[in-house]
């Protein structure tokens, strides 16, 4: 068998394309502009090249740029007022505080200071309890980048057994979440998993969401299984997953490349998330006090 390989930048196009669309049509109802507000504090060329990617994305889909940069000294103070700032703007529909913020800044504490309906990355415990209640609200980017390609290649959620391996709060949790409310029977596995390659071997929905290079092997893969590898993995050789491509692509039966499978959908989420929460604010404010 050889896996059909799930074209990420293709699916982040469309729903660019999407997006764009819909800030289109807001427009010419007279609706105002989304805006997303992208904080990054201090000079890491890394948190640097994030911003910038979302940036120009946001401009070409019609959001406005509502960037803040902010110098790595900034107290802790300054940078809860910005985030106060933004909460009540009513031109900033999202809110994203590029994460890790410079010492001895607290990222964890100031992304929950986000407003729960501007919050596009998801994360603050608001966010996280509406998402586990089924609640509406913002769900993290990159889960939603996955869920959007299973739905892309109308991979049947409900009744299947997922595996997700990791459980981190950005990914892992999150997602577990949303293949759980499309009734998928989910696993998730850890560090501390027994015997990995029997637990993922049950997946029919397999997901990788790691750091550890090639950790999912062919003997860790159900023929025919949806393998989804979230992984980024700098290595001198280049930007690999957690997933061993070649050996995994002769037993799957689709599967996502690294690079151009997850990442690219992460972005394109932040983008649909800013135009969710810009619809959230308008129903909030439209609805009796
Ligand atoms: P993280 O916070 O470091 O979490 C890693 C998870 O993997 C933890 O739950 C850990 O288990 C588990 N783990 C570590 N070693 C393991 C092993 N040998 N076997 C089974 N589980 C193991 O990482 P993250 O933020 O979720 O990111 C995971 C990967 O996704 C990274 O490569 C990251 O760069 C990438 N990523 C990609 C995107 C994208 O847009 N494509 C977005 C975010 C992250 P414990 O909980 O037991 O420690």
């Amino acid at each position: 068998m050889s896996a059909e390989i799930i074209d990420g930048k293709a699916i982040a196009a469309g729903l660019r394309a999407t997006v764009a669309a819909e800030v289109e049509t807001r427009r010419v109802a007279g609706a105002p502009t989304p805006g997303l507000a992208t904080i990054l504090v201090g000079e890491d060329p890394a948190s640097e090249v994030y911003i910038g990617m979302k940036r120009r994305q946001c401009v070409e889909v019609g959001i406005a740029d509502l960037h803040r940069h902010l110098p790595a000294d900034t107290p802790q103070a300054e940078v809860a007022a910005v985030i106060a700032e933004l909460n009540a703007d009513p031109s900033v529909s999202g809110i994203l505080l590029q994460l890790p913020v410079p010492k001895p800044l607290d990222g964890g504490a100031l992304t929950e200071l986000i407003h729960p309906d501007k919050d596009v990355d998801g994360l603050t415990a608001i966010s996280v309890g509406r998402l586990w209640r089924g609640d509406p609200g913002l769900r993290p980017c990159t889960p939603s980048g996955v869920m959007a390609m299973l739905a892309h290649h109308a991979v049947p959620a409900a009744g299947a057994r997922a595996v997700v391996v990791g459980r981190s709060d950005l990914v892992g949790k999150p997602l577990a979440a949303l293949l759980q409310q499309a009734n998928a029977t989910v696993t998730m596995a850890h560090s501390r998993t027994r015997d990995l390659a029997a637990v993922t071997r049950e997946a029919d929905i397999l997901v990788a969401a790691v750091g550890v290079p090639g950790l999912i092997g062919a003997g860790h893969v159900k023929p025919g299984a949806v393998v989804i590898d979230v992984g980024m993995n700098r290595l001198a050789s280049g930007l690999v997953g957690d997933v061993d491509f070649p050996a995994v692509a002769k037993v799957a039966g689709l599967l996502t490349p690294v690079p151009g499978g997850v990442g690219p959908l992460t972005i394109a989420m932040l983008l649909s998330n800013t135009l969710a929460a810009a619809t959230l604010q308008a129903g909030a404010d439209a609805s009796p006090h």
